[in-house]
Parts: C-alpha cells; structure tokens; sequence
C-alpha cells in the first residue's frame, strides 16, 4: 500500500518531457533525452515493493535519470542520495523534484558503479541501469541486512536480482528476479562509455 500511495502522490508529468507530458500516464518507458529512459512504471512498482522499505531507511539510488523514481523513493524512504553520470538529466531531475517538493534528496553527477561512500552504509541500494556484474563498491557501502536491486547481464537483456547482504559477516546472497531490460549501466564497474 505504501507504493501504492508514493505512486499517487507523485506526479510523473513533472519528469517526463514537454513534448511527452500527454503520455505521462501510460504504463510505458518514455526518452527523456540523451539516450535515456524513464522507466515503465510496472517495473519501478516492482523494484520498489521488493526493497521493503518502512520509511527509516537511507537509500542509494545509481541511475536518477528523470528523477521520477528518486522522488518516489523519497516518499517511501528517510534519505535518498542519487547517482546520475550524465549532467544534463541531473540537471533536469534536481528541478523537477524541487517542483515535486521532494526535500529529502541529494543528488551527485558521477560514476555511480563507485557507489558514494560518504554517506555509507546504505539500507536499500537500487541501480537502474543493467551491469556486467554488481560493482564491488556497492556491496562494501550495503549495511548488514540491506538489500541492493540491480539488472545484470548484457546489453539490452538482464535479470533483474536482488542482492542481500547478511545481519553479520560480510556474506552476500543473489536472488534472481525475473527478466528486465535497461539502459546499459556505464562506469569503472559497468560497460565501457
Ligand atoms: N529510474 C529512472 C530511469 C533511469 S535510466 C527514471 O525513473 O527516470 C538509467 C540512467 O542511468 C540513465 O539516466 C543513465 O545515464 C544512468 N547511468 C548509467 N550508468 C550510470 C553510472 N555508472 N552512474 C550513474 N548513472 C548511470
């Protein structure tokens, strides 16, 4: 219910672009400019209702995109701190979640496959872009008991996984999730640019 109820408050015409805004409501992914997508909502509701969150949490989110899924990983969150290597959507998304009102974000233009380590650990990690593999960077900032959602595979076909890492130890369990497709994740622990 609580997904439910981020999806209501959240207004998806403010990320997607002018010339797109009367299809804002279609359960579809939408370009949003620089070869990128915002996804389809389905699979945000999926990816969401699988990290659990009950409103404590601090996640990193590595892909911002349009900002839609940050915002409503804001609703559903404590903190937020988002990712996104290209500057122009960053640029965007942090207007659109200010029109949004979401306050609790913080966003970094960068290479998200490096995690942001200053403000580590996280309890929730969603990558939203499909990977080789999943960065060790982002296992190392995952707090004991977190669990991180990442594509991975190659470009163009994924399995979307969950990864959790265990309440003690250092150990690590992958759980395949089902079949996705996202925009290739790229960086230092992602394809090459
Ligand atoms: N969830 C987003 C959709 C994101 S599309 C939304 O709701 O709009 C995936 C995004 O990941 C793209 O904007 C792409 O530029 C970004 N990306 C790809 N590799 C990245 C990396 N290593 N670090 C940060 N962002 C990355």
């Amino acid at each position: 219910l609580a997904v439910l109820r981020a999806f209501t408050e959240t207004p998806r015409h403010l990320f997607v672009p002018h010339a797109l805004r009367h299809r804002a409501y279609e359960d579809a992914a939408l370009p949003i400019g620089n070869g990128q997508t915002i996804s389809q909502p389905f699979t945000q509701a999926r990816y969401l209702e699988t990290l659990g969150l009950t409103g404590k949490e601090r996640v990193l989110e590595i892909g911002t995109g349009s900002g839609y899924q940050t915002a409503l990983l804001a609703a559903l969150a404590d903190q937020v701190f988002t990712i996104e290597r290209v500057r122009a959507l960053a640029e965007a998304a942090q207007a659109a979640l200010k029109a949004a009102a979401a306050g609790n974000v913080s966003l970094l233009v960068g290479d998200g496959t490096l995690g942001w380590s200053a403000y580590a650990p996280y309890h929730a990690i969603l990558v939203a872009a499909g990977g080789p593999e999943v960065p060790q960077p982002l296992v190392q900032q995952l707090a004991p008991g977190g669990r991180m959602i990442i594509p991975l595979g190659a470009k163009g076909a994924q399995t979307l996984t969950l990864v959790q890492r265990a309440e003690s130890g250092g150990c690590v369990r992958a759980t395949p999730l089902g079949e996705a497709r996202f925009v290739p994740l790229v960086g230092k622990h992602g394809f090459d640019a």
